[in-house]
């Protein structure tokens, strides 16, 4: 599928032949040459895109206000005592769904990012950058949140660009003060959300009620965040997914012509021309004109300032407002609604209806089987994960009663939802371990213990200068998980061998 990124570097808009059929009625011999936010010397070219409404935008704000619900609940929703998501990077904990996860378990995370990165080819392949338009945080939070607020405040667009045109009066600032103070505090509500996800909500609240000079490193990041959120959503917008994101560069090389996206049906809508009053659909025909009538409304309601007539572009990024534009004034002029629409390449231009193509199977295969992995990992990890590892630079002891001595460093890892009393014990040789410390030592919910371990053998049992042990760690009687580590003793012990 063409997009954007297929122009040739020579493809200037004077290389362009004329002679392009309907094509060359269209004025986008130099939209490839620049981007729709920038003018001809680069500088940002402010959009005020016009308030959607449709169907399509209704279906779009109950899933946002769905989103925006979870997102903001998020790290306050538990799950059996965890955190639905938790990213503390500080304390290098991490929870999904509900799963404590330390950074030991760095095969989740790789899975889990391939899943996420599978899932988005996936999707991009079969319904092009919808992931954007309706769920991406930065668009459904500018769209839905500030974007609504700005309305509320200044007013749809025609009014915002007479009022950002307006000389400074005492009305437009105050009105300015109030709509960014309020962006303000949206950002700064935003950022609290995003520290509750990486250090939790019980340590956000210590930072937001206890005594600010506890806490200078978190305020700061709080700051730092709510200014971070302000700009992007005051000022930044739409620069982000043209500029930064890496998501739409990708689109070139995901789509293909069977890839559903918002698109102009070109051979029903060309030629364009204005609407006359006394003009009828058949004299719009026989004069070989089709049904966009020039309304520039579709333009009007990008939130990225694109002309979708010009065809799939990076910056579009699926939002569907221009499909509710253009439906209404279909619906005004008395023609079928849908000449822009969620449709395929091959669906525009051949007709052809919506298929499963071999390549979103194949790439859906892969994603069920990575989800599979992920949720086998996530779900039959050991709730305990042990280490016993002989002290290091300690060889063995030999005890009066003739026996020899291992002292072992023991490090266990409490991932279940409840506190873990826990016993190690021989499982392939007679005898038996010593941790040190409590006499019924428990491991707290999300946290380890840390401590050495005695374990002395008869010499008769051993193999050589190192015999290799096998441990069982159990709680309550119950056997969590086995490890294996190494005993030393010396080298003049006769051979023997076992289990
Ligand atoms: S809104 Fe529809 S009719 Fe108006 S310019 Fe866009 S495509 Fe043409
Ligand atoms: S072209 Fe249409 S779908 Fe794409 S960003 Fe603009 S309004 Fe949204």
């Amino acid at each position: 599928m063409k997009t954007v990124t297929d122009r040739t570097p020579d493809q200037t808009a004077d290389s362009i032949p004329e002679s392009l059929g309907t094509l060359q009625d269209v004025d986008w011999r130099d939209f490839r040459d620049h981007i729709a936010t920038a003018d001809k010397e680069g500088r940002r070219r402010w959009l005020f895109p016009k308030a959607p409404s449709g169907i399509w935008h209704r279906r779009r704000a109950w899933f946002a206000a769905f989103l925006i619900v979870l997102m903001f609940a998020g790290p306050w929703i538990r799950i059996q005592g965890n955190p639905l998501l938790l990213f503390n990077l500080v304390e290098r904990r991490f929870s999904i769904l509900g799963q404590i996860f330390w950074p030991q378990d760095s095969g989740v995370f790789a899975v889990a990012m391939l899943v996420f990165i599978s899932g988005i080819a996936v999707f991009t392949v079969a319904f092009g950058r919808l992931w954007c338009g309706w769920a991406c945080p930065q668009t459904v939070m500018l769209e839905m949140v500030f974007r609504k607020v700005e309305y509320l405040i200044d007013g749809d667009s025609a009014v915002q660009r007479a009022l950002a045109a307006a000389p400074w009066t005492l009305p437009k600032m105050a009105r300015r003060l109030f709509k960014h103070a309020v962006f303000f505090g949206l950002s700064f509500l935003v950022a609290n959300t995003l520290l509750a996800y990486i250090i939790g909500s019980e340590q956000l609240l210590d930072i937001q009620f206890d005594d600010p000079r506890k806490h200078r490193v978190g305020l700061t990041f709080m700051i730092l965040f709510s200014l971070l959120f302000y700009a992007i959503f005051a000022r930044f917008r739409e620069q982000a997914c043209t500029f930064i994101c890496p998501y739409g560069r990708f689109q070139s090389a995901l789509l293909d012509e069977n890839s559903l996206v918002v698109a102009y049906d070109r051979s029903r809508g060309e030629k364009r021309a204005a609407l006359h009053r006394d003009q009828g659909s058949e004299a719009r025909k026989s004069s070989g004109l089709g049904d966009c009538v020039d309304c520039r409304q579709c333009v009007a309601v990008c939130p990225t300032g694109i002309d979708i007539r010009d065809g799939t572009q990076m910056e579009c990024v699926n939002c569907t407002a221009c499909i509710d534009t253009c439906d209404s004034i279909m619906l005004k002029v008395g023609r079928p609604t849908g000449l822009i629409r969620f449709a395929s390449q091959n669906n525009l231009e051949r007709g052809e209806p919506q298929h499963f193509t071999s390549r979103m199977a194949l790439y859906s295969v892969v994603l069920a089987a990575l989800i599979g992995v992920f949720l086998w990992l996530v779900f039959s990890r050991s709730p305990v994960e042990t280490t016993f590892l002989r002290v290091s630079g300690s060889l063995y002891q030999s005890l009066p009663d003739g026996r020899i001595r291992n002292l072992f460093s023991v490090k266990m890892i409490n991932k279940s939802h409840e506190p873990l009393p826990v016993e190690v014990r021989l499982e392939n040789l007679p005898g038996s371990v010593r941790l040190m410390g409590a006499t019924n030592p428990v491991v707290p919910v999300g946290q380890y213990l840390q401590t050495s371990a005695l374990i002395d053998l008869d010499p008769a049992q051993l193999t050589g200068s190192t015999t290799e042990l096998k441990l069982g760690v159990y709680s309550n009687g119950r056997l969590l998980e086995r490890v294996t580590t190494q005993f030393s003793s010396p080298r003049n012990l006769s051979p023997k061998s076992h289990p």
